[in-house]
């Protein structure tokens, strides 16, 4: 029964009811009303058989055609294709479901190579409070230098957007290769994108959430909401808790589901983790803490919803010790530890990216044992200029931290990504 006549017959059928109904304060309960004096719903014109495929193409083919639209704003095109496969033979000719054919099959085929060296930008745990953070106390001038404001990393995304760039995965960048001997090497690769569009590799450091930054305005950790969202807790200054986009991972999720064509196929960016004080704001690495275990299944369970949701995760040493100078037993207790306490929640990983920015020897010893260990890509952070090398099995790319310092001092350095000027916040005070 089509809506509107149902409708017709409920109105008719409650009206018919209060007709029959005794009037109030009659005297005598009226008789009720034999069945047959009650009017017959009258007949239902049988729908057309325009109307019935109207509603079946309603039924069927429209939610198909919105979810293969939502999978193409993200440049999913043969996931959507495969979507638009499901549409029954009768519509297979729709001029709606013919259009979005020709459209993602032309799309999915107008992706062409990016041949310049991929940016890398990173961000550290972002100021939430710049009133806590710029306090005046020991850390002000470091986070004032370090650091980015939440204000701030929204206008970055806002304008990176507006740019043309578009976050793709790091392993876009290299493609791997077997010889006829069976041999596997790294042969660097030009990532597709779509036509005029920018990639560009995103990072986060540390997100340990660590003690010295307990007070001075930062979020305390990573959890997953009641929708199963990977949220921040934030505690204010009043020692209220706040659950939200708070750090960098929340607030590019909100803006990738706002804007689904700023990720390649849903990449988003890289955690690199330390482990030191545990990771993610949950102290897995103190054998003391009194909810160690569910510590550690929180931090299994906002992983897996990061990996979900186009997070990865990269070494950033267990200690963040000076890779370079530090000995080559220190390094390997150091990844060691790293991959029991952090990698047996996180998973494996194959990007390592340097504490400091201090890069090793390529070639040498410690490059040598960190690929045994799995590492491929090693990222340590630009002076001037992007730079990306893929060469005997590993993948070595620059990173630019988009913080104070770099927005202050060297605005011309990021002048192709943000308008620094106009990012700032103004709430930060002069960099001493
Ligand atoms: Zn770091």
């Amino acid at each position: 029964m089509k809506k509107k006549s149902m409708k017709q017959w409920i109105l008719f059928t409650a009206l018919a009811a209060m007709i029959s109904l005794p009037a109030c304060g009659a005297e005598e309960p009226a008789a009720e009303p034999a069945a047959a004096e009650v009017p017959a719903p009258p007949e239902e014109p049988a729908p057309t058989e325009e109307e019935l495929t109207a509603l079946r193409r309603e039924e069927t083919v429209e939610p198909l055609l919105a979810e293969a639209e939502t999978l193409a704003r993200g440049y999913f095109y043969e996931e959507a294709l495969a979507l638009l496969q499901e549409i029954p033979e009768e519509f297979a000719q729709d001029e709606q479901v013919l259009a979005a054919n020709a459209e993602y099959t032309e799309k999915s085929a107008s992706f062409v190579p990016y041949d310049q060296p991929v940016r890398h930008i990173f961000f550290h745990s972002l100021i939430v409070d710049t009133d806590l953070a710029f306090d005046g106390d020991y850390m002000s001038n470091g986070y004032n230098y370090w650091m980015t404001t939440v204000e701030e990393c929204r206008a970055i995304l806002e304008q990176l957007y507006a740019n043309g760039y578009l976050l793709i995965d790091i392993h876009d960048l290299c493609t791997e290769v077997t010889d006829e001997a069976g041999n596997t090497t790294l042969q660097a690769a030009q990532p597709l994108v779509p036509e005029g569009r920018i990639p560009l590799v995103l990072s986060v450091d540390d997100v340990s959430y660590y003690d010295y930054m307990e007070q001075d305005g930062f979020s305390k950790r990573l959890l997953l909401d009641e929708n199963g969202d990977v949220k921040n807790l934030y505690i204010d200054q009043n020692g209220e808790e706040h659950i939200g986009d708070y750090d960098v991972m929340p607030i590019v999720d909100t803006f990738v589901r706002e804007h689904p064509d700023f990720s390649l196929r849903g990449a988003k960016g890289i955690i690199a983790a330390t482990g030191y004080e545990g990771t993610l704001g949950y102290r897995v690495n103190d054998p003391e803490n009194p909810s160690l275990e569910a510590d550690k299944e929180a931090v299994r369970a906002v992983a897996a919803r990061l990996k979900e949701t186009g997070w990865s995760f990269a070494s950033h040493g267990y200690g963040h010790r000076h890779t370079a100078e530090i000995s080559y037993n220190s390094l390997v207790e150091d990844t060691t530890r790293w991959k029991d306490e952090i990698a047996s929640l996180v998973g494996d990983t194959d990007v390592y990216i340097y504490p400091y920015g201090e890069e090793i020897d390529y070639p040498g010893q410690k490059l040598t044992y960190l690929q045994s260990e799995g590492f491929r890509f090693f990222c340590g952070v630009w002076a001037s200029q992007p730079f990306v090398v893929v060469k005997d099995g590993y993948v070595r790319q620059t990173r630019c931290n988009l913080d104070g310092y770099t927005m202050t001092m060297r605005p011309e350095s990021v002048s192709d990504l943000i308008d620094a000027a106009s990012v700032l916040d103004p709430r930060r005070p002069a960099l001493e």
